[in-house]
């Protein structure tokens, strides 16, 4: 079974962070949310679902918005958790939470919350699911911080097709900044680029053209239901 690890990395050193933020602003503040994440808690998880909802908040301005709802049969993501070790690589980062294209499971892992998730925990779920929420709507890349690698000259970015480069500060940067707590320009321009067809969006307008790719279970006997009827 071959599996799609969108992985956040949660910075253990944060990354200079510039003094104000650029949040992205919808060019209609006040019209309907155009896209919908439904959300099931999977209750062995133990995850508070307060915090996930405000993490999809940080998405608002691109029409998404976020419902949890009481049947698996009817999610599109389901919150979960495992039991890895909470285990910092050879570059200082923690992985902390993960969206499986396969399964639509957003995990997080319990190991790296300890402290029954604290004040300090629950801003670490926040920032977490904000990112992992991003890789589901069909962000299957990073946004790198930086546009171009310090060392090499190499071209770190990918370009719109507005001409724009998709870099600098993001929710959907590899390592994730707590102080990011909205989208910003840069994930507005990776939203654009997201894989349409790949993507646990639901669209308002088109609900019954919903895209599943690979994220229905590609092994029967796996526990997880499918994601809504048509
Ligand atoms: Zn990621």
């Amino acid at each position: 079974m071959k599996h799609v690890l969108a992985a956040l990395l949660m910075g253990v050193a944060f990354s200079c962070t510039p003094a104000v933020i650029p949040v992205y602003a919808n060019p209609k503040p006040n019209a309907p949310p155009r896209y919908e994440i439904a959300l099931w808690f999977d209750p062995a998880s133990h995850v508070p679902a307060r915090p996930v909802l405000e993490a999809c908040t940080a998405w608002t301005a691109l029409g998404i918005r976020c419902i949890a709802v009481s049947d698996p049969r009817y999610a599109s993501v389901i919150i979960a958790s495992d039991a890895g070790a909470c285990e910092e690589d050879e570059d200082g980062f923690a992985k902390i939470a993960s969206f499986w294209y396969s399964s639509g499971q957003l995990v997080l892992r319990s190991a790296c919350f300890r402290d029954e998730y604290g004040d300090e925990e629950i801003g670490r779920i926040r920032a977490s699911v904000r990112h992992e929420l991003g890789h589901a709507a069909g962000i299957r890349f990073h946004v790198p911080a930086r546009c171009i690698d310090s060392t090499g000259g190499k071209v770190l970015a990918r370009t719109h097709s507005n001409g724009q480069r998709i870099c600098g500060p993001a929710i959907m940067n590899p390592a994730t900044n707590e102080d990011i707590r909205q989208a910003t320009p840069m994930d507005a321009l990776a939203f654009d680029l997201r894989d349409r067809g790949c993507s646990v969006l639901r669209d308002l307008r088109q609900p019954n053209e919903m895209k599943v790719c690979n994220y229905l279970p590609e092994d029967p006997t796996e526990a997880f239901p499918a994601p809504r009827a048509k």
